[in-house]
């Protein structure tokens, strides 16, 4: 088994994991098209929090942690598993 990196945060209102340390308590990157407003890009307004332990983070179903072009971790391989 190869050892995997777990990521060190996640975004307070998306979930989104990050492995980036320098992005604890910064605002989330996240950026999304707003609903019924196509030309309209919004940012995520939560922000990273450093995640404890393992508990809170699970390997992507989707993508297996292969980190290709997923839009379930957005690449990472792993998403929040208290969402
Ligand atoms: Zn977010
Ligand atoms: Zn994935």
């Amino acid at each position: 088994m190869e050892n995997k990196i777990k990521p060190f945060g996640k975004c307070t209102k998306c979930g989104r994991p990050t492995m980036e340390v320098s992005l604890i308590n910064t605002r989330c990157i996240l950026k999304f098209k707003k609903q019924n407003k196509k030309n309209i890009i919004e940012r995520c307004t939560g922000t990273y929090r450093s995640m404890v332990g393992i508990s809170d983070c699970k390997e992507c179903s989707t993508c297996y942690g292969k980190q290709e072009k997923c839009s379930t971790c957005y690449d990472i391989g792993w998403v929040s598993s208290r969402n």
